[in-house]
């Protein structure tokens, strides 16, 4: 695998090579996500926001990020940090109820030697895991299957999110 973080080692997602042979925006795509109306994004709260990864790892694969474009975890302030691991869990929990998974990761990749694909802008993953699922997915591939599979799982997470919290989606 082309990188060294805890996920990629044991997974093999093939819309994933497809990225890292993608040129590199001039912009930061966590920056844009967030300005934009951007359909990856998935729950925007006071500090930070969670989206889904437009190559996930499997399906359900999801990120937290501070508004604040920064690689260092001593740049946030202690709101923030709060922010981004209560979403966490708030994802994790929608996540459970939707796609019934076996486990999950949930992780910070700081830096290229750590297999983070975005460097500058922190991003915590949330990966929903399935027994024995290193193959997963492995028959999908390209762009059209990717986009579909992604809007699936953004309708499954938002169905499900919006059963765990009647009242703040009402
Ligand atoms: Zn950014």
């Amino acid at each position: 695998m082309e990188e060294g973080s805890i996920v990629s080692r044991h997974l093999w997602a093939p819309w994933r090579a497809e990225y890292f042979r993608m040129p590199k925006r001039d912009g930061c795509i966590f920056c844009e996500a967030m300005a934009g109306a951007d359909d990856l994004v998935l729950i925007r709260e006071r500090t930070c926001f969670a989206l889904l990864n437009a190559f996930p790892y499997t399906g359900g694969h999801l990120m937290t990020a501070p508004y604040r474009h920064t690689a260092r975890l001593d740049d946030l302030a202690e709101g923030e940090l709060a922010d981004l691991i209560f979403l966490a869990r708030r994802c994790a929990r929608a996540i459970a109820r939707a796609f019934k998974p076996d486990g999950m990761n949930l992780g910070l990749n700081l830096g290229a030697a750590a297999g983070a694909g975005v460097t500058d802008h922190l991003h915590l993953h949330v990966v929903p895991r399935w027994t024995g699922d290193t193959n997963f997915m492995t028959v999908l591939s390209g762009h059209r299957v990717v986009s579909e599979g992604l809007r699936e799982t953004r309708e499954k997470f938002m169905a499900a999110l919006a059963e765990l919290e009647p009242r703040a989606h009402a």
